[in-house]
């Protein structure tokens, strides 16, 4: 298996995982851009949101779910956070799994480069 995060999701790769269940997996960036810095990913291989099909749209939900829960655990839920889906190219895509950023614990510039 090539894919960096389904290996993640398989156990194959060590990462800090914050929450799991049957569906996605949240843990923490490995080169984290604010103090908290998570990805939540589908535990199955979606190559982006462009790539998703109407299928996964509830996969898709509960990947915005899964952000709001583990904001909540990690409690920066009150002061804010950023939701991130970079989509191919020009969206920064680097990693070709669908994964959102959750970003938080300071205060997040805008408009993004
Ligand atoms: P993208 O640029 O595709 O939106 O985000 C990919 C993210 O995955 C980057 O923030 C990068 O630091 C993170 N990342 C890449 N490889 C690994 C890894 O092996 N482990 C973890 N925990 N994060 C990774
Ligand atoms: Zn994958």
């Amino acid at each position: 298996m090539s894919c960096i995060f389904c290996r993640i999701a398989h156990g194959e790769i060590p990462a800090r995982v914050v929450f799991q269940d049957d569906r996605v997996v949240a843990f923490h960036d490995v080169s984290p851009q604010a103090p908290v810095h998570v990805l939540v990913i589908p535990r199955v291989h979606v190559e982006s949101l462009a790539a998703s099909t109407s299928e996964q749209d509830a996969l898709l939900g509960h990947i915005l779910v899964t952000v709001r829960h583990v904001a909540r655990a990690l409690g920066v839920a009150e002061n804010g956070y950023r939701t991130v889906i970079n989509t191919g190219f020009d969206g920064g895509q680097s990693v070709g799994h669908l994964h959102a950023h959750l970003l938080a614990g300071r205060p997040l510039g805008w408009p993004p480069g």
